[in-house]
């Protein structure tokens, strides 16, 4: 009997997920509504957060963030080179500039040394992102915010749930983004979150994220009632639907088995690999709780007579799907183009890219499918060894 092909990534949805978005389905009611209110407010709570607006992706949250921060035309962002191309596009939709940043060696982060110096006249912000889930040493960069009198955005996209001296991700900035994406470790089809401390940017957060209308003014006023709205702004079309928001609230309820269970697939991995000197695995140092979206690993190349692609392809062959987080952005046409990055400022990112590669790591996958990545892996490095 051949093998099911292991993919890389799969949503974990079960009954309960199914049929919460079938009530809704039900009853009438299918853009945003109560459900969404409740997924904000169950997140809040999960979050330890005051003020969440829910939104249909992480990359609409992120907008959203940096519009009600006030950045505008002219502006400098600094953004990890390291990352989705997401986190820095947003920037440019508020014609600002991103400014990336080399990463560290061994956690793939934004390596905070190197941030001052990309810092102009025009820097406004940052945003961190905490990769695969491994939170961004984030007291110094705070410190440099506080220098600069910057605002800090920390892309949380990876990192639900993931903690920082005992803090909540998404917590630990201005304003904090979440992606529900179907990869990500919990989601809603499509869909995202911001969360912030500060009730002013949360309300224009709110009043941007649906056309810039606003019911405030007149419920509070007028008899009309329901029908009567005023436009303050050129706001976007950024709402959540309550199907989604279904889905949202019963996948929020199993993240912390969810997060268990990534937690024990990654331990799996770590006492059969670790011995492997084919494989540089990733760690969380003791401040830190990683969320293990993604098991990013380093191929030591000088021990292999392969390289990454051929890696990839001798794992697809034999059943395993496997990923690469990231190609750092400096190597992308579009910032090369349109933001004249330099390739060669990027030393450390540009010789970790060729060596990484992320393991299948989700909540569905049996323990026996993880045998069978350590085993592959295993033989992949055994039959290729220098
Ligand atoms: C997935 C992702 C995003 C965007 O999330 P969407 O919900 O798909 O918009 C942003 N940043 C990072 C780092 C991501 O991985």
């Amino acid at each position: 009997m051949v093998d099911e092909f292991i993919p890389f990534s799969l949503p974990e949805i079960c009954d309960e997920d199914i049929s919460s978005v079938v009530e809704v389905l039900r009853s009438g009611w299918l853009t945003t509504g109560a459900k969404s209110k409740e997924f904000e407010d169950r997140f809040c709570k999960y979050i330890g957060v005051p003020h969440a607006v829910a939104v249909n992706s992480c990359t609409a949250a992120l907008h959203l963030a940096l519009e009600a921060l006030g950045i505008k035309e002219g502006d400098e962002v600094i953004v990890p080179t390291m990352t989705f191309t997401a986190t820095a596009e947003v920037v440019s939709y508020l014609k600002a500039t991103p400014v990336l940043v080399d990463c560290q060696p061994d956690t793939f982060n934004i390596d905070f040394e190197k941030i001052e110096a990309k810092i102009t006249r025009k820097t406004k912000a940052i945003i961190a992102v905490h990769l695969a889930g491994l939170p961004v040493e984030i007291d110094p960069i705070k410190e440099i915010c506080k220098r600069h009198d910057l605002k800090l955005i920390e892309d949380s996209a990876h990192a639900l749930p993931a903690f920082y001296k005992g803090r909540s991700i998404g917590t630990l900035g201005d304003i904090g983004c979440f992606s529900f994406y179907p990869t990500k470790t919990i989601t809603t089809g499509e869909g995202g979150m911001a969360v912030t401390t500060k009730r002013e940017w949360h309300d224009r957060m709110r009043l941007m994220s649906l056309h810039g209308i606003s019911r405030d003014a007149w419920n509070r006023f007028a008899k009309e009632g329901t029908w009567s709205y005023e436009v303050i702004e050129p706001g976007f079309k950024y709402n959540i639907t309550d199907i989604a928001s279904a889905l949202g609230v019963s996948q929020l309820a199993k993240a912390g088995r969810f997060w268990h269970r990534r937690k024990e697939i990654v331990e799996r991995y770590r006492s059969a690999l670790g011995d492997n000197e084919s494989f540089i695995l990733p760690k969380a140092p003791s401040h830190v709780e990683h969320s293990w979206h993604l098991f990013i690993v380093k191929l030591n190349l000088s021990a292999l007579k392969i390289d990454r692609a051929t890696f990839i392809n001798d794992m697809k062959e034999q059943g395993i799907g496997t990923s690469v987080h990231y190609i750092p952005l400096h190597m992308h046409p579009c910032y090369k183009n349109h933001f004249s990055v330099k390739e060669n400022d990027f030393p450390v990112a540009s010789e970790i890219f060729p060596t990484i590669v992320s393991f299948p790591l989700y909540t569905k996958m049996t323990d026996i499918q993880v045998d069978r990545v350590i085993h592959v892996a295993q033989k992949i490095s055994k039959d290729f060894r220098r």
